[in-house]
């Protein structure tokens, strides 16, 4: 409004009366000389009270405010200036504009107060964001849209520190962060990043995909750390938060478990769940090889004797060697195959791409590996190995089916003696087939269905019968009667062994308790397992079965395998001193097929050597009329020791002459008589008598007339 001289209102209309803008001028003297309507309602006061009049006299209160002086410093300058005043009595913000001319000032105020506190706030949140930034144990940034790095904490510069220990260049603000990313990530990650933040940018502010996670590896120096990224779009504006959390430590207790579940902690190598997946993933592989050399092996190795091992050298020993043993293996094998352990003494080695010879070269290099003795605790200890070996080709085969066909192959290498290789054939799926039937048929109703035969044991001085040995035989309903071999292993394994010994005891003794009686005295020799030693009932299975059947403890032969006895060797020795002190006897069984030590097996209370069948074969193959130097040897040693010794596998007259040569005190054998069932017995031995009695006279007449001796050839049995 201009005021005329007389401070009347002109009848023109103010131009700027729509200006939301208040606009003022005043003179060089600091009078008013124009106020719009927007001023007025600015500084609520009409027009007319303030024109003509002074700024003071108007407000006071102004002088010496900074306003006041402000307005001053522009006049003075002649420069207009921009600048922001908060209004004292409104409290709120305005922008001030401020002309100076010739005659005094203009002034512009325009109302920017919520522009201003929405600043306000904008910066009080960014300076908390920036606290919480700075507080966050993550190594964490700020990036704008172009993705450069906005504001970083302490930890992010802390981090960047170990960078640049390594000669790295850490990202710092205003750098672009993806490629200060790229330094410690696998391109494949980097790659997931720059994609994750491109789409958290391309969404809206406050759109669904505001968050982006991502776990990766970085490495500094030689150690491996775990991280999560996680990024998240800050609201309501297009910046992006990125934060690094060290995850090392969850991430390796993980792998720790995940490592532990498929890994033998003993000796570090994969276990038995962990190899099936490895033979899966070969047999898979190996089928979708398009170049013919798709044949996957699998060698299943089991150390021969190790519980003996075990047992007589302690636990802890065992575990040095069984790691060695691992070493060993791994040692021999190519990159891509793989070593694991089935538990116990047993191992698996996986080669792909390996054919049956190169398979079967495999096995023997893994048995050569044994050759030295495995050191432990200052001991050299010898350990040999039994190997199957079982390839898949092509399609044919799935990792249970395989690893049950090495496992076939190793039981035949491991039947067949120790230290063999044994190359999976279908009939030994058969033979493993054959196995689980004995276990279970054993376990239910085929106890009954054992019958006993009996084998005479005969004077080489006399011809007469000694006795008989107790050779027990299964009457299998379909497959007719079946040899221990057939069966008797098996029932080692499980166990079932056992009460068969227990229930053949109890037979035989009253067998030979009822033939007695018959006025036949004949000495009963019956088998006994190893294990029976292991479960200490022996003593009190051979004391029922001598007081139910009353036969005289004198007239019972137990029959041990020396590596039985070798096994445990206190505990064999304390039951067969009791057993001995009761008055039984005791025969150590195959005499020359073990290794024992003979000054251990000499301390036991032994009455009788049983020679077995192959010293006697062996004594054959010697220069001819000698009677073998071994078999000599050892005739000679039971002598001096008071021990009797008994030849075994005598089948022809040849035989008999060098056994007896030997000096052997008993023989067994075809030529002498074949095991028959115990019905057959007492008309066997009546036969004999009929003949004089002289089983060795009788046999050389009958053989010399091609008969067989003592007139009983038995059909079924040896
Ligand atoms: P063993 O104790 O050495 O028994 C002698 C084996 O040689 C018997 O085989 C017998 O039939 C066979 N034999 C006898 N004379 C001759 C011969 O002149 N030539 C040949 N080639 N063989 C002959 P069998 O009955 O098959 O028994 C095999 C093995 O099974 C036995 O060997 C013994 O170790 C075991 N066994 C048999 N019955 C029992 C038993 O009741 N309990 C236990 N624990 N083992 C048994
Ligand atoms: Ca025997
Ligand atoms: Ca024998």
């Amino acid at each position: 409004m201009h005021p005329d001289e007389h401070g009347a209102r002109s009848a023109q209309p103010d131009p700027l009366a729509a200006v939301p803008d208040a606009v003022a001028h005043l003179d060089r003297s600091w009078r008013f000389t124009y106020l719009n309507a927007s001023a007025e309602r600015l500084l609520d006061r009409r027009a007319e009270d303030m024109l003509g009049r002074t700024l003071l006299e108007c407000f006071p209160t102004a002088a010496g405010r900074s306003l006041a002086r402000r307005l001053a410093q522009v006049v003075r300058h002649g420069e207009p200036r921009v600048f922001e005043h908060l209004h004292s009595h409104q409290q709120r913000w305005y922008e001030l504009r401020a002309f100076p001319d010739p005659n005094g000032i203009s002034v512009l105020f325009r109302d920017i107060d919520e522009r201003r506190r929405r600043e306000e706030r904008h910066a009080a949140a960014l300076h908390e964001l920036a606290g919480v930034l700075e507080a966050l144990p993550a190594p964490t940034v700020l990036v704008d849209h172009d993705l450069r790095i906005l504001s970083a904490n302490r930890a992010w510069h802390a981090n960047g520190e170990l960078l640049r220990r390594e000669g790295k260049q850490p990202g710092q603000l205003g750098d672009d962060y993806l490629e200060a990313m790229a330094l410690g990530l696998s391109p494949d990650d980097h790659a997931v990043l720059t994609a994750g933040l491109h789409r958290l940018l391309a969404g809206t502010p406050d759109g669904a995909h505001r968050t982006f996670d991502l776990d990766y590896e970085g490495r500094f120096g030689t150690t491996t750390f775990w991280f999560r990224l996680q990024a998240s779009r800050v609201e309501g504006s297009d910046r992006v938060v990125v934060s690094h959390t060290d995850i090392t430590e969850r991430v390796r207790s993980e792998q720790a478990l995940q490592w532990q579940a498929g890994h033998d902690e003993l000796t570090g190598l994969p276990n038995r769940r962990r190899m099936l997946r490895l033979v899966d993933d070969a047999l898979d592989e190996a089928a979708g090889r398009r170049d013919g050399r798709n044949s996957t092996a699998l060698l299943h190795l089991d150390l021969d004797g190790f519980k003996t091992i075990n047992d007589s050298l302690g636990h802890h020993i065992g575990d040095v060697l069984l790691a060695q043993v691992a070493t060993r293996l791994l040692d021999q094998v190519r990159p891509g195959d793989a070593v694991g352990r089935l538990g116990a003494d047993q191992f698996l080695v996986l080669a792909r791409d390996c054919d049956s010879a190169e398979a079967a070269a495999l096995a023997f290099r893994l048995q050569s590996s044994f050759a030295l003795p495995f050191p432990a605790e200052g001991l050299s200890v010898p350990l040999s190995s039994s190997i199957g070996v079982a390839v898949a080709h092509l399609g044919t085969h799935d990792a249970q089916t395989l690893l049950g066909d090495a496992d076939a192959a190793m039981y035949a290498a491991k039947s067949a003696g120790r230290d063999r290789v044994h190359l999976f054939s279908p009939g030994l799926r058969e033979a493993a087939r054959w196995r689980l039937e004995v276990a279970t048929r054993l376990r239910d109703d085929a106890i009954d269905q054992l019958v006993v035969h009996y084998q005479p044991v005969v004077r080489l001085d006399t011809g007469l019968v000694e006795g008989l040995e107790a050779l027990v035989r299964w009457q299998h309903p379909q497959r007719g009667l079946l040899l221990p071999d057939a069966f008797l292993s098996v029932a080692e394994e499980t166990g079932q062994v056992i009460p068969i010994t227990r229930r053949l005891l109890r037979e035989t003794t009253a067998q030979a308790a009822a033939w007695a009686a018959e006025g036949m005295d004949l000495r009963m020799s019956v088998n006994v397992s190893a294990r029976h030693f292991a479960t200490e009932t022996l003593v009190r299975d051979v004391r029922l079965a001598l007081r139910d059947s009353g036969l005289a403890p004198e007239q019972l032969v137990l029959e041990l395998t020396e590596t039985s006895v070798a096994e445990d060797p206190t505990r064999a020795e304390d039951q067969l001193t009791v057993l001995r002190g009761i008055g039984v006897r005791i025969a150590i069984d195959d005499f020359g097929t073990g290794w024992s030590s003979l000054a251990q097996l000499f301390a036991l209370p032994i009455g009788t050597l049983k020679i077995d069948r192959s010293l006697l074969a062996a004594a054959e193959r010697a220069a001819s009329g000698d009677t073998g130097a071994v078999l000599a040897a050892i005739v000679a040693l039971t002598r001096t020791l008071g021990i009797r010794s008994v030849a075994e596998g005598v089948e022809t007259v040849d035989h008999l002459r060098m056994v007896r040569a030997a000096g052997c005190d008993l023989a067994q054998g075809w030529l002498l008589g074949r095991p028959m069932p115990a019905d057959e017995v007492p008309g066997w031995v009546r036969r004999v008598e009929a003949a004089g009695g002289d089983l060795c006279r009788i046999a050389e007449v009958a053989a010399a007339s091609g008969a067989p001796a003592g007139g009983v050839r038995r059909p079924h049995g040896r």
